[in-house]
């Protein structure tokens, strides 16, 4: 029993270390990055308003009780992969790799879109995702600050997708550890309050696709649109894109000197 009590643990403070160095990694790389190029980012802030101290110190508490919740639910993996649930590949293989990898990225678009549709729900917005929303002007440091209902419905999808996925092939290892940093990279980079991305971007065939901080930061100053994470899909077939998204884009992207309606509050 204490044995097993100790494994549990161990296993929880293992997780929290690992998932502590990706948020750091995401949320401060971001952080000094911007402020590093701050000669070229300054111009491409999309919110006048900005974020102060005390949100970033919020978004900090959230996202460490957050990731002490992440270390709770990734029991569940290490319990699948003890319980031979969830199989591990030890040999390399990269197709198998490259094709775990896209599911694993589509798919979390899909349940993310959807499980937050859900958390705008009346019945659930207060309870488990009105913390998120306290940042009308996000930043990078905000990747986890998340109410504890919503960091357990985010942290499931991982070991759901690896039970599903191991039905088919062993997981490659890799894959899941290129998907949580292309995650934590996405997730900092679109809370981060500035866009980088250049004029055309949201209209091109080739680039349109993918969401850019203007989207995400659009759903933080406005709540009712841009409910999706990786890639405009969702959004574009369920009615649910910002109308003027590609508006407020370009008054960024294009350094186009916005008139006051267009900056969003
Ligand atoms: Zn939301
Ligand atoms: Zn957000």
């Amino acid at each position: 029993m204490i044995e097993t009590l100790k494994t549990i643990a161990l296993h929880w403070a293992h997780s929290f270390q690992v998932e502590m160095i990706r948020y750091l990694f995401g949320a401060a790389g971001v952080a000094l990055t911007y402020w590093l190029l701050r000669r070229w980012t300054a111009s491409r802030r999309i919110q006048q308003r900005t974020a102060t101290m005390a949100d970033r110190r919020r978004e900090l508490r959230l996202s460490v009780q957050t990731i002490a919740i992440f270390g709770v639910v990734n029991l569940i993996t290490f319990a699948a992969i003890g319980a031979g649930i969830v199989r591990i590949g030890h040999t390399p293989d990269l197709a198998i790799l490259a094709a775990q990898l896209i599911v694993m990225v589509i798919a979390h678009d899909a349940y993310f879109y959807w499980m937050h549709r859900g958390l705008h729900l009346r019945a659930m917005f207060r309870r488990a995702h009105a913390a998120h929303h306290v940042s009308r002007t996000p930043t990078s440091w905000a990747s986890y600050a998340f109410a504890p209902i919503e960091s357990v419905t985010e942290a499931l999808y991982v070991p759901v997708l690896l039970i599903g996925m191991s039905q088919v092939a062993p997981i490659q290892p890799l894959a899941v550890f290129i998907f949580l940093g292309h995650q934590i990279a996405r997730n900092a980079i679109g809370h981060s309050g500035h866009e980088l991305a250049w004029s055309g971007f949201t209209k091109s065939r080739w680039t349109g696709w993918l969401t850019t901080t203007t989207h995400h930061d659009l759903h933080h100053s406005e709540g009712r649109y841009n409910f999706g994470l990786y890639f405009t899909w969702w959004d574009r077939m369920m009615g649910t894109e910002h109308p003027r998204y590609h508006e407020k884009f370009e008054a960024v992207a294009a350094h186009v000197k916005a008139s006051p309606e267009l900056v969003t509050a």
